[in-house]
């Protein structure tokens, strides 16, 4: 049942003004891009999210995405939006989602319950676009502006994103458009009218606007301003009473290789650390410590080994997706506490870069991140050298009415 959410975020957007590409544009205190990823990464529905680029834009990209989880990495984008479309279709080959949904990078303000109507219409009708009526009355004119006709108002609707749809069918008509050489169509539903098949409807959202001109970043960013105590605002100490500790504990052993991750930073040594994903000792114990203080399961009931799209990952993203766990639920994470038990490699040299990528992964200030290292005097495993073990601490503080 995996969705997958495809952000086509290629465009250049230039008549929104200003120096950046729209999307790269800030609203309140991120930027279009960062907040349309997060809708998507932070829906329980949404297994993973490819975003299509420009390829002037990889260093835009990397900081609009950095610590989101669930996002993958981005694919280049072609000559028009069908194309950038395609390229996106094509490069999720390997996952071969049961669904697609395609949505625009400038339409930040989609909500939660939206992207579940349209998953929910996929799977029922296997093409499903959200739509509203038609308030305006809408003319055809002619090249000179003369009216020609007026439209039946009734039989209109303005179309928005997310477009969902079964992923085959979706690739397959891209696929046999561009190889007729049609190339300019506006959405993927004109690609899968074009390809014969049906399109429903759902109904769409007044605010998931898109964002297109100066005037309308100017509206977002007034929409976008925290209110003082509103939902955004990052809460303070005192107004999270609720404390909980929670310990995380792992073991990866040594396989062949030329380094180690440790706490998100590669360590070269003689040998590499054996597991499915990229083996990261570290953050996995910190992840299952945060988790472990939500009392919200382990890493791998939310990322099991089973699964073949967790082959080689970043561990950063099991960790960034704790925290946004946190986040969540209004709270915030107070320390965290990291001990790496092995003979080697040895670890202090590299300590101040695993506190900085723990940081830079959980938004968490160094200040409240202690990374330890300890041997055990040449005895068991780790004495022995197979393998690498790490034990975590997580402290977070939740609003009082969290779970009683
Ligand atoms: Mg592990």
């Amino acid at each position: 049942m995996d969705c997958v959410a495809l952000v086509v975020a290629a465009g250049r957007g230039t008549r929104a003004g200003g120096d950046l590409p729209k999307q790269y544009q800030s609203i309140g205190d991120e930027c279009v891009l960062r907040r349309t990823l997060r809708l998507f990464a932070g829906h329980p529905s949404v297994t993973a999210v490819l975003a299509v680029i420009h390829t002037d834009d990889s260093d835009l990209f990397a900081d609009a995405a950095r610590g989101l989880p669930k996002i993958l990495a981005p694919v280049k984008g072609g000559a028009s939006r069908q194309a950038s479309v395609r390229a996106g279709l094509e490069a999720l080959t390997p996952l071969a989602p049961e669904t697609v949904l395609v949505h625009d990078a400038a339409r930040p303000f989609a909500s939660a319950d939206l992207i579940a109507r349209a998953i929910d219409a996929a799977r029922r009708t296997g093409a499903a676009i959200p739509v509203l009526p038609v308030t305006d009355t809408i003319k055809q004119v002619d090249e000179d502006g003369w009216v020609t006709a007026t439209l039946p108002r009734p039989a209109l609707r303005q179309v928005q994103t997310p477009q969902a749809f079964t992923y085959w069918a979706l690739r397959a008509a891209h696929t046999a458009a561009a190889a007729d050489g049609i190339d300019d169509l506006t959405d993927d539903a004109a690609v899968m009218e074009w390809a014969g098949r049906l399109v429903s409807t759902f109904e769409g959202e007044t605010a998931n606007v898109k964002l297109t001109t100066a005037a309308d970043m100017e509206r977002a960013r007034a929409a976008t301003q925290p209110a003082p105590g509103g939902a955004d605002r990052v809460p303070t100490w005192a107004e999270l009473p609720d404390m909980r500790t929670g310990t995380g504990f792992d073991v990866h052993a040594f396989d062949a290789g030329d380094h180690v991750m440790l706490g998100g930073v590669a360590i070269p040594h003689g040998f590499g650390l054996k597991g499915h994903s990229d083996a990261d000792v570290g953050l996995h114990a910190l992840t299952d410590a945060v988790l472990g203080a939500l009392a919200d399961g382990d890493i791998g009931s939310h990322f099991p080994p089973s699964d073949p799209k967790w082959k080689g990952a970043a561990s950063d993203q099991f960790l960034a997706y704790a925290v946004e766990k946190v986040r969540a639920r209004g709270g915030r994470i107070a320390h965290l506490d990291l001990t790496l038990i092995c003979e080697a490699p040895k670890i202090g040299p590299h300590r101040d870069a695993i506190r900085a990528a723990i940081a830079r992964i959980t938004g968490v200030p160094e200040g409240r991140i202690s990374v330890k290292a300890t041997t055990t005097e040449q005895l068991g495993f780790t004495g022995r050298r197979e393998g690498i073990a790490a034990m975590a601490s997580a402290t977070i503080r939740l609003p009082a009415e969290d779970t009683p």
